[in-house]
C-alpha cells in the first residue's frame, strides 16, 4: 500500500480582506494539525492554502488528480466561497471527495460575539452554497457534519478514508483466473468489460498448467521450511491417518502456496480464481495454500467467481493495517439452522475460508473432497469470531451492477461439529433470517459473499456510490414491502440514468 495522503482544502474568497483570511488559514492549519495528532486517522491529512478563486481551485484540484499519493480531498468552506468558482475545478476533479461540514469554534461565544465574528465564521451558510453546486453537478461525495474535535466526526472521517482507498485502489486490482466460471452457474458470471469500465479491474485468464510449472519448480528446501511453519502454527488433526501420508498432503499445499504466490507476484496480480473442475496438473485443489494467500491479502473467488475475488481483495485493501482487525474472507451460504428463535446460516466453502476470521486455535486436516478427482487436500479448520459484520454480493443484472450489503450478526454454533472439515462462520442476517433471506433473494444476491468484520454498511454504500453503481442495504430497518419498492424504483432510476 502506498503512503496515501488526503488533502484538506478550505474554501473562502478574497472579499474578506487579509486579516480575516489570515485567521481562516490559521484555523484550518490548526484543525489539520490537531486532527493528525489524534492518531485516529489511517492516513495523513495535508493542509492546502485557502482557495480563493476559480483559477486557484481548478489548479489545486488538478494537482490532486495528478498527485499519486493523494487519495482524496476533504473540502470545507470556512467562510462564503461563491460556488460558481468551484464548477470547473469540480468538473475536472476525479478523486474521492468529502465535504466536512464543520466550523472552527464549537460553541457560540455568547459574551463576545459580534458581526465581525459572524462574518468570519460562516460555514453554516458557506457550506450550503458549496453543497448546492456539488449536488447540481451530480457529483458523489461524502458529507460529514459536526465539530471537528468530536469523536464521532473523526471516526466518520477516518472510516471514509478507508472507503476512499477502496475507490482509488479499485482501479489497480488485477484478477488472475485459472479456469472459467463453473459451467451453467449464472450468478458468478458477469461482464468483464463493464467491470473494467466501472471498477478498473483487469480480469485475465491463464491455463492452469502455466501455474503448475511454477508449483513444480519450487525448491524442496523452501517447501520444507514452510511445512515446518505450518506444523508450528497449526494443530495437526490427523484423525487416525498415517502421519507420513498426512505430511505429504500438507507438503503439496505448501508447494502450491509458494508457487502460486510467485506466479501472482511476477505478473502483478492481487486476486486469484480457481475451479475445482479445472486443475490440470495440480495434485490437489488449492485449499490450505489459498487460505494462507487470502490471509496475506490476496483476493480469492472459487469456481471462477472473479467478482468475489476482486471484492475480497478490495476488502483486504480497505481494512489493511487496522489495529486488532477481525478479518475478511470469501464465504458461501451453505446450510441453515432453522430452529425457531435460533435461525442462522452456516458459512463455509469447500476449503477456502480465510483464517483471518478465525477465533482461537486453527487446526490442519487432510480429508477427501466429495467433488472432483484429485487427492485429499489439506485445509485449515476453525470457527469464526462473534460480532457484527458485513456480507456483500456484487451481481451483474445485465444492464448494471448491483451491490447487496447485508449487516449480519456472527455467533457461535451451539455445539462443536467435529466431523466438519472446513473453516466456518455462523451468522444471522439482519433484521432476521426470514426477512434477510427474502430480501437477499429478491435482490438477486449470490451464494458467494465477500465478508468483513472490519467494514461497515456505510463504508460499502459510500464505495458503491463513488463507483457509480447501485447498492441495496439489508439491515435492522429492512421490511420486505419497502425493499421490494426500492428495487422497483431503482430499476426505473437506472433505466433512465
Ligand atoms: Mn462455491
Amino acid at each position: 500500500m502506498k503512503k496515501y495522503q488526503f488533502w484538506f482544502c478550505t474554501g473562502s474568497q478574497d472579499l474578506y480582506g487579509d486579516e480575516c483570511l489570515k485567521k481562516v488559514a490559521a484555523h484550518s492549519q490548526k484543525m489539520v494539525e490537531e486532527l493528525n495528532k489524534t492518531g485516529k486517522f489511517p492516513f495523513e491529512l495535508v493542509w492546502k492554502p485557502t482557495l480563493l478563486s476559480q483559477e486557484h481551485i481548478r489548479r489545486t484540484l488538478n494537482e490532486a488528480n495528478m498527485d499519486e499519493n493523494c487519495a482524496g480531498v476533504i473540502t470545507w468552506m470556512h467562510t462564503f466561497s461563491p460556488a460558481k468558482m468551484w464548477i470547473l475545478g469540480l468538473k475536472e476533479f476525479r478523486k474521492p471527495l468529502c465535504h466536512l461540514h464543520t466550523q472552527f469554534n464549537e460553541e457560540l461565544p455568547y459574551d463576545t460575539i459580534d458581526m465581525d465574528f459572524m462574518n468570519e465564521n460562516q460555514s453554516a451558510h458557506g457550506d450550503r452554497e458549496y453543497g448546492h453546486i456539488v449536488s447540481r453537478m451530480g457529483i458523489e461525495r461524502k458529507i460529514i457534519v459536526g465539530h471537528w474535535s468530536n469523536e464521532r466526526v473523526q471516526d466518520q472521517l477516518a472510516s471514509w478514508m478507508r472507503t476512499a482507498i477502496g475507490v482509488i485502489e479499485s482501479s489497480h486490482i488485477r484478477v488472475c483466473r485459472f479456469g472459467d466460471n463453473m459451467n451453467n452457474v449464472a450468478v458468478t458470471e458477469g461482464d468483464k468489460v463493464e467491470a473494467q469500465m466501472k471498477f478498473g479491474w483487469e480480469i485475465d485468464h491463464y491455463c492452469v498448467n502455466d501455474l503448475v510449472e511454477y508449483v513444480d519448480a519450487v525448491p524442496k528446501g523452501e517447501v520444507d521450511a514452510l511445512v515446518e511453519e505450518y506444523y508450528s502454527k497449526y494443530d495437526v488433526i490427523d484423525e487416525g491417518r498415517d502421519l507420513e501420508e498426512f505430511k505429504r498432503h500438507v507438503t503439496v499445499q505448501a508447494q502450491q502456496e509458494i508457487g502460486i504466490e510467485k506466479f501472482l507476484k511476477e505478473r502483478n496480480y492481487h486476486a486469484i480464481v480457481t475451479h475445482f473442475g479445472m486443475l490440470g496438473g495440480l495434485k490437489q485443489l488449492p485449499g490450505l495454500s489459498i487460505q494462507r494467500l487470502m490471509e496475506k491479502g490476496y483476493g480469492f473467488g472459487a469456481e471462477g467467481d472473479w467478482k468475489v475475488a476482486a471484492m475480497v481483495r478490495l476488502m483486504k485493501l480497505m481494512t489493511a493495517d487496522i489495529p486488532n482487525a477481525k478479518g475478511s474472507s470469501m464465504l458461501e451460504d451453505y446450510t441453515y439452522n432453522l430452529v425457531p428463535g435460533k435461525e442462522a446460516i452456516l458459512q463455509a466453502h469447500m476449503l477456502e475460508v480465510c483464517p483471518s476470521i478465525a477465533d482461537g486455535k486453527i487446526g490442519m486436516k487432510v480429508c477427501p473432497l466429495s467433488m472432483g478427482s484429485r487427492e485429499d487436500p489439506a485445509r485449515l479448520v476453525f470457527t469464526a469470531k462473534e460480532g457484527p459484520g458485513v456480507a456483500t454480493s456484487l451481481v451483474d443484472l445485465g444492464d448494471r451492477f448491483r451491490l447487496l450489503i447485508n449487516a449480519v450478526d456472527c455467533k457461535k454454533v451451539e455445539k462443536p461439529m467435529p466431523k466438519l472439515p472446513v473453516g466456518t462462520a455462523y451468522w444471522t442476517p439482519q433484521p432476521n433470517l426470514e426477512i434477510g433471506a427474502t430480501a437477499w433473494i429478491l435482490a438477486g444476491g449470490a451464494h458467494h459473499t465477500a465478508f468483513s468484520y472490519d467494514l461497515s454498511v456505510e463504508q460499502m454504500v459510500d464505495w458503491a456510490d463513488a463507483m457509480g453503481i447501485e447498492s441495496v442495504v439489508i439491515d435492522r430497518n429492512t421490511t420486505v414491502k419497502d425493499f421490494k419498492n426500492e428495487l422497483r424504483w431503482n430499476s426505473m432510476y437506472y433505466k433512465f440514468k
